[in-house]
Formats: structure tokens, C-alpha cells, sequence
């Protein structure tokens, strides 16, 4: 179960060692990057239909490397491995941990996040398209939008600058975006790994306040 650097990682890992590898992907990116061994993208249609798909495809493992917020797969994994009587290896990433330097809200959810950010900012929203909607009802804030493809359903925040792009793995060039859009505070969610560390570093280097969500339990 994949979608995240760690799972490509450990594709190529495991091809090498001569193992037999189908990654599956939700299919949201379209140009997603190049994965080692076999790809599957889209939905299985809930736990039970991946179980039959365990089972129908003679698979021996499941690992779950999905993104620490990608929820509902990975709870639809355990679900499938135990009805496929799959074996489940859950790789999860730990949490980033702040930095004296950081200057950190930390906050439980999406609409936490969205009150507290003050009248007249200019937020980097780094979030991911799918989770803009608690976001709408601040008029009275500037938004900077970064994203690899944008959502189907369009973007209904009231003021916006959106970025198609992946996130820099280089802190310089995460803190020179930031400074060319005037940022004064990052919106993000503490994702943990190292694929979207960057913006953390440039927000302590440029001092910029970072409201984060807590990686769930
Ligand atoms: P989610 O809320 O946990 O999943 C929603 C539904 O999407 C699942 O019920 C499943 O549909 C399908 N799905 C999700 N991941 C899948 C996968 N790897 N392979 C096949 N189907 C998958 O997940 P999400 O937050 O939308 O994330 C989707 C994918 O993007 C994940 O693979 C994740 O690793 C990656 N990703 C997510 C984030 C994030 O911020 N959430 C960030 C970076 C990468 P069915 O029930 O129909 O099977």
C-alpha cells in the first residue's frame, strides 16, 4: 500500500532482492513517479473487496506505507489482512519533533487549524487538495496553495494563489518560495519522514509561525 517516498523506497528495496512487488496506488496523482516492480492504481471498493483482492492475486503480504493521515486504507488493511489471513506490516513514519528554534501551533484537526490563523495573513496552506474546505470561511486571509495536480472539484477558497508542484526536498528553495509569496505563516500537517521535512526547516530559518496538525494516533 503505497503513495508515499518510504513505500517507493521500499519497492526498489525489495525488487532487488528478487521479490515479487505490486504496489498499489489510490490513482489521485496523475503523473505519479516511477515505482519499481508492478503498479495497481484506484480503489479496491473497501476492505472487503481488497481482501478478496489479497486472495484472488495469491498475495503473501500486505505492507501498509501509506501516509500517516491516509486513514480509512490503512484501517481497511488490517480489516482485509484479517479476513484474507494476509500477514499486515505496518510501516509507520514517527512524527517530526520541534526544534527550539520552531515556533509551533500544534492542533488537533483541520478546523482547529483554520480558526486559528489570524485576520490578514499570508498562509502557505500545505495540506494536500482534498482537505481545503475547512479553510473557506476565512475570507480575511491571503492563501498559498501548493499542490501537485489540483482537485477535480475545483478550489473554493475566497483568496488564493495556487502552486502546481511537488514539495522541495531543499530548505533553501522552500524558504526563498516563501519569501518571494511574503509568507507569514505555514499551515501544514506534521507528516513526519523526510519527503516534506523541508518547508519545516525553512519556516524555522525565516522565523515564519507553523500551524500543525498532530500525525494521528
Ligand atoms: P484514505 O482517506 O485513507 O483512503 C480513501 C480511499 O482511497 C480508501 O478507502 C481506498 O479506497 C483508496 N485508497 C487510499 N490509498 C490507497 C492505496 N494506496 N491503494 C488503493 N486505494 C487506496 O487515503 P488518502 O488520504 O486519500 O490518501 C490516498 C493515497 O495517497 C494513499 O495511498 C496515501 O499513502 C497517499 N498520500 C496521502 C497523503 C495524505 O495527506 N493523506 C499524502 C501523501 C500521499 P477503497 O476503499 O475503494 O479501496
Amino acid at each position: 500500500m503505497g503513495g508515499t517516498k518510504e513505500a517507493a523506497e521500499l519497492a526498489e528495496e525489495l525488487v532487488a532482492e528478487g521479490r515479487s512487488v505490486i504496489t498499489s496506488l489510490a490513482g489521485r496523482t496523475t503523473e505519479p513517479r516511477p515505482v519499481a516492480g508492478a503498479v495497481r492504481k484506484g480503489g479496491f471498493g473497501g476492505a472487503d473487496k481488497l481482501a478478496r483482492w489479497l486472495i484472488a492475486n495469491k498475495i503473501t503480504k500486505i505492507i501498509d506505507a501509506t501516509h500517516p493521515f491516509a486513514r480509512q486504507i490503512s484501517k481497511n488493511a488490517v480489516r482485509a489482512a484479517a479476513l484474507s489471513d494476509v500477514a499486515l506490516d505496518i510501516r509507520r513514519r514517527q512524527p517530526w519533533i520541534r526544534h527550539e528554534k520552531d515556533i509551533w501551533i500544534e492542533v488537533g484537526d483541520l478546523e482547529t487549524a483554520a480558526n486559528t490563523i489570524a485576520a490578514g495573513e499570508t498562509v502557505f496552506l500545505a495540506i494536500g487538495s482534498q482537505y481545503l474546505q475547512p479553510f473557506e470561511h476565512r475570507t480575511d486571509v491571503h492563501f498559498i496553495t501548493r499542490m501537485i495536480n489540483p482537485p477535480d472539484s475545483g478550489i473554493a477558497l475566497a483568496d488564493y494563489k495556487l502552486i502546481l508542484a511537488r514539495p522541495s526536498s531543499d530548505w533553501r528553495a522552500e524558504a526563498e518560495l516563501f519569501q518571494a509569496n511574503r509568507v507569514t505563516t505555514l499551515v501544514c500537517r506534521n507528516s513526519g519522514g523526510t519527503g516534506a521535512h523541508a518547508k519545516i526547516i525553512a519556516a524555522r530559518e525565516l522565523a515564519i509561525p507553523v500551524i500543525i496538525i498532530k500525525m494521528p494516533a
